[in-house]
């Protein structure tokens, strides 16, 4: 190469310095733009004929190294990748929505589900209807009178940890025409794989377990190609699709998904039995104890449900406060699926959007709190949790 001016060497100089032969673990490619060799190159690689990148907001590598872990994991076909569960939820509900069509979505839905259904869908004219995925006659029911375009559950409800009966909601839902959408963040494909059920589509917020660590904003969402094809198209035309470091990040915590998914479901299994047995707790929410869903968990979830569990204070909400307070390791935080053991308070949290009333309505008081159970030694947590329950009475009076 001639000798070129600092100026320049600048601008180009180490460029080649990549090792040619492929490192162990997975690179971060944090290039927004790529090259291409000739104009029969770019043609291959917008035709998909050849492997390769074009622009950051249409998806990199990283992107799709953990597009295809996630593919190979819910034995789907494909995946793609999205800058949050929000818009992994919007793309795929968007696209699976033909114009005038109906959707029917669950009433136990994550508050952020319900202010997207009710403020953008709503708002721009579909229809939208609630039903008690728990309930298979109400839901035969309402597909049959609606028939909706999309039938949207979640596989595990928040906070009260509800087991929706995937292959008979998949079932109702192709006999009456509609696509079954499944939120499985609670779940992750190390416990329940949807698309086994029947399930045309499952969607993640990525930030919970897949990632793990507390440090990613993400979503994702697995099925049929060419459903994944038309929503990745959505992604690209709203700029939602997954950033690089946010995707190295979460393949990254993918590694040790099934490790942590065990330990979760272990840990909150003993957390669910040691508040079943405290004084001040009115009621608990795991599926462990829920005595009618026994043979669906079973069936569904034969490694574990996970870290989720919520319990119902009997002192109200008055000692709801004095509660956190009592807590010293237990952070209060609004998001779920982390290491470390983490708790909210639903009322003003995933369930802010909705009313007082629709909460009561669901079975999420103003009692109500969420544990996400981490990965820490049990004992420690049932500690912390134990020293909130001593002298709760005292700080409620206080
Ligand atoms: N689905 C569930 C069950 C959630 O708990 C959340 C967020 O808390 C979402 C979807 C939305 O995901 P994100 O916050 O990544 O947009």
């Amino acid at each position: 190469m001639s000798e070129r001016h600092p100026d320049t060497a600048a601008v180009h100089a180490g460029r080649l310095a990549i090792p040619l032969n492929r490192a162990s673990s997975p690179p971060l490619f944090q290039a927004s733009s790529y090259e291409f060799a000739d104009l029969a190159d770019v043609e291959a690689i917008y035709a998909g004929v050849k492997q390769g990148a074009v622009y950051g907001r249409y998806g990199g590598p990283n992107a799709a190294q953990f597009e295809s872990a996630i593919a190979e994991l819910e034995g789907a076909e494909a995946a793609a990748g999205a800058a949050a569960g929000m818009s992994a939820i919007h793309a795929a509900v968007g696209t699976a929505l033909t114009p005038g069509a109906t959707l029917l979505a669950t009433q136990e839905l994550y508050g952020g589900t319900f202010a997207l259904l009710e403020n953008d869908y709503r708002k721009a004219g579909v229809r939208v209807e609630y039903v008690d995925q728990q309930n298979l006659g109400e839901v035969a029911a309402a597909l049959a009178s609606l028939r909706p375009g999309v039938l949207y559950v979640e596989a595990l409800t928040n906070p009260l940890m509800n087991v929706a009966d995937l292959p008979a909601l998949a079932r109702l839902a192709h006999d009456a025409g509609a696509a079954l959408i499944v939120d499985a963040t609670f779940a992750t494909p190390a416990l329940c794989r949807p698309l086994d059920f029947g399930a045309d589509l499952v969607v993640h917020s990525v930030g919970k377990y897949l990632g793990g660590h507390g440090d990613v904003g993400a979503g994702v969402v697995a099925g049929r190609r060419d459903l994944i094809e038309a929503i990745r198209g959505r992604l690209v035309r709203t700029g939602a699709t997954m950033p690089h470091f946010e995707a190295w990040l979460a393949l990254r915590g993918l590694r040790t998904l099934a490790l942590r998914m065990e330990r979760h479901s272990r840990n909150a299994a003993a957390v669910a039995r040691y508040l079943s047995t405290v004084p001040e707790v009115a009621a608990v929410h795991h599926p462990s104890l829920h005595a009618a869903q026994r043979e669906l968990v079973a069936r569904l979830y034969p490694s574990g449900t996970g870290g989720i569990v919520a319990f119902d204070l009997a002192g109200g909400s008055a000692a709801v406060d004095p509660f956190l307070r009592g807590l010293e390791t237990i952070a209060i935080v609004h998001s779920l699926g982390e290491v470390a053991t983490t708790i909210s308070y639903p009322a003003v949290s995933s369930h802010r959007p909705l009313t007082p009333q629709a909460r009561q309505a669901l079975g999420v008081s103003d009692a109500t709190l969420r544990i996400s159970v981490g990965i820490e030694h049990e004992a420690d947590i049932i500690a912390d949790l134990a020293r909130a329950f001593a002298g709760l009475a005292e700080r409620v009076r206080a």
